[in-house]
Formats: structure tokens, C-alpha cells, sequence
């Protein structure tokens, strides 16, 4: 099969989809392709600053990723060996310090908001496989694998939004730095206890850093920073003494913690590094990413 549009984006997470929206918003034809069933996903990130309250806001998109479910951060807190060393509140004019949004909340809105829209396509369970290029070397469309099926579009311009390990930048062979920040992360979600605060809670435990942030829907997520590329070490150690230092600082959190994170199969890695472009473009090709985790 084949399609055309004015513009493929590749990767419906929140630089996709948003992108895709605006372009779709100002009449331009534009099909997005995402190889996953649906577009809710775990793990991610999904806390919004100010700018990104504010973006939201302006779009009107706000007051309806609000009607799915958000969380107002109360305070942030910084924690060191069990004792709260500072407490930061939000200033007299604000009423958050941050705000969790389930990345599903905001990635339904932004796709249901563009679906109303003739000039947006949304093509699931199609995974963008090969660039086209033209004689003269212009990238000119996609190949993809649609529920199974070789599907071509041909677009003047194709946005690879398709996160860290982008097919579009390697197949446009962009070239890449990739750069580590010397840590990597645990996640870990459990239910947050009665009468817990939305709070973002930053602990100091032995030297490395524990963050515990609240969700919306009476979760707090977990992310522990251990040294990059230490996870498999780490794995082959006992796990009690580990979780022991979390209930240690956070003896509140002992019952939910013993019940929800019982082994290392309890926690998601995330591999943190950043990679940096030189370009991100090329002859029909934008590389488009949100900033990754810091
Ligand atoms: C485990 C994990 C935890 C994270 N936690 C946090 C956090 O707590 N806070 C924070 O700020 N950031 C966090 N991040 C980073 C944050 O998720 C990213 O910065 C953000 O999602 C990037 O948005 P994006 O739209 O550029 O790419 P992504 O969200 O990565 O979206 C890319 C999309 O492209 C799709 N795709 C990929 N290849 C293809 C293909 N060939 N064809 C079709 N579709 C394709 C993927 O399925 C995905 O839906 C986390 C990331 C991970 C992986």
C-alpha cells in the first residue's frame, strides 16, 4: 500500500504527538506513525514545569489532561540520612511546584484534540522500518511494517520523533554523540500511604540519590541513582540489605515497600545518557526529541 502526506512524523510520545497536532492544526496533511498498539506507556516522563503548564494552557489543552487526572506538587523536599535537612513551598502566587501528569492522560488528549483534525492521520501497531530517498539523494518518504503489512508513505518531510534510539537518525546516518552522566536509574512504583503529601521528596542515602515522587492516582514512583553501568553487578548481591536502606530513611513507606518491591525484578533500569547531534536535519529529515532525563 501506498499513502502521501505533507509531513510523516515518526513516534507518537510527546514530541510526536504534539508536534503533529500543531502541524495538523494549520491544515498541513500529516500521518503519525507509532509501533505500539496504543499510546500509553509506563515509566516516562511525567512531570510538567511551569513552561510546560503554560504551553499546555495556551494550547487549551490543560483544563482536559486535568479532567483525566494530575497531581499539584505540594513541596519539595531534601532529605539526608533519615532527617529532613530543607523544605521548598510553592511562592504566594502559584499553587504547585510541579505537576505529575500520567504521560497516557496527556497523550490521549494531545491525539484524541488532533483527531478531530481532517489533516491528521494516526497509523498504531506501525513500526517506520527504512527512508525513501529520491535520485538526487532527498529523503522523500517511509518504509513501515503496518499490523504486519509493507506500507510506503512519501512526504517531503519525515520527523523522526522516535525517541533515544531513533531508526530515522540512524537510517539518515545523522551522526550521534552519546554522552553518559556517570549514574543510571531504578524506578520502582508503590501506592503512596494514607495522609501522604504530593510531594517530590530528594534523599541523600549513602552517598547516592533517592528521589520519591507522588503521582496522581495514589502512587509514589521511586527512582534510586546508582552508578552507570553497575545494575548487573549490583543485581548479584543481596537484595534485602538494598531495599533495607529505603525503609531506613523512609520507615513510613516499610509496609507498601516489603509488599511491592520484594526482589531486583521489582525495579525498571533506565540506561541514562543523552545523545547530542552536530545536526538535526537532513536533506527532507528533521530529528525532533524532547530533552531526555538529566
Ligand atoms: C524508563 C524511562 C523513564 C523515564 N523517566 C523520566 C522521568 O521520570 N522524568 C523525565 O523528565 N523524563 C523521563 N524519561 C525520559 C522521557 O520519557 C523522554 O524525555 C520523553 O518521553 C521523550 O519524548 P519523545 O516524544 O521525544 O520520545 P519518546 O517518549 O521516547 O517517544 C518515542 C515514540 O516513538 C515510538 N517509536 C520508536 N521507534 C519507532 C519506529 N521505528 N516506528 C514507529 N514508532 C517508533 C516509540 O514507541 C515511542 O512511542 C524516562 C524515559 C524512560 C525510557
Amino acid at each position: 500500500m501506498m499513502v502521501k502526506t505533507d509531513v510523516c512524523i515518526v513516534g507518537s510520545g510527546p514530541g510526536g504527538a504534539l508536534l503533529a497536532y500543531l502541524l495538523a492544526k494549520q491544515n498541513i496533511s500529516v500521518i503519525l506513525l507509532e509501533r505500539n498498539l496504543g499510546v500509553a506507556r509506563e515509566f516516562r516522563g511525567e512531570f510538567l514545569n511551569e513552561e510546560g503548564e503554560s504551553i499546555l494552557k495556551k494550547l487549551g489543552l490543560f483544563p482536559k489532561v486535568e479532567d483525566l487526572g494530575l497531581l499539584r506538587m505540594e513541596q519539595i523536599e531534601y532529605w539526608q540520612d533519615g532527617q529532613l535537612v530543607k523544605e521548598i513551598f510553592p511562592d504566594a502566587h502559584k499553587d504547585n511546584l510541579g505537576i505529575h501528569v500520567p504521560q497516557n492522560h496527556l497523550l490521549k488528549v494531545i491525539v484524541d484534540e488532533a483527531q478531530k483534525l481532517n489533516s491528521f492521520q494516526l497509523m498504531l501497531n506501525t513500526r517506520m522500518t527504512d527512508l525513501i530517498q529520491d535520485e538526487a539523494g532527498q529523503f522523500c518518504g517511509v518504509k513501515a511494517l503496518k499490523d504486519g503489512s509493507e506500507l510506503i508513505i512519501q512526504s517531503p518531510l519525515i520527523i523522526g520523533a522516535d525517541g533515544r534510539f531513533s531508526t530515522v537518525r540512524k537510517k539518515a546516518e545523522i551522526p550521534v554523540v552519546v554522552k553518559n552522566h556517570g549514574y543510571d536509574l531504578l524506578w520502582a512504583k508503590i501506592p503512596a500511604p494514607y495522609g501522604w503529601k504530593p510531594s517530590i521528596k530528594n534523599a541523600l542515602v549513602n552517598g547516592s540519590q533517592l528521589t520519591l515522587f507522588t503521582q496522581a492516582g495514589g502512587l509514589i514512583q521511586i527512582g534510586w541513582n546508582i552508578d552507570h553501568g553497575s545494575y548487573s553487578q549490583l543485581r548479584k548481591q543481596p537484595f534485602e540489605p538494598f531495599i533495607e536502606k529505603l525503609i531506613m530513611n523512609f520507615p513510613e513507606l516499610a509496609g507498601m515497600v516489603r509488599e511491592h518491591i520484594q526482589s531486583w525484578q521489582d525495579f525498571i533500569l533506565l540506561d541514562v545518557h543523552s545523545c547530542q547531534c552536530e545536526t538535526w536535519t537532513k536533506d527532507g529529515v528533521v530529528y525532533w526529541g524532547m530533552p531526555p532525563i538529566q
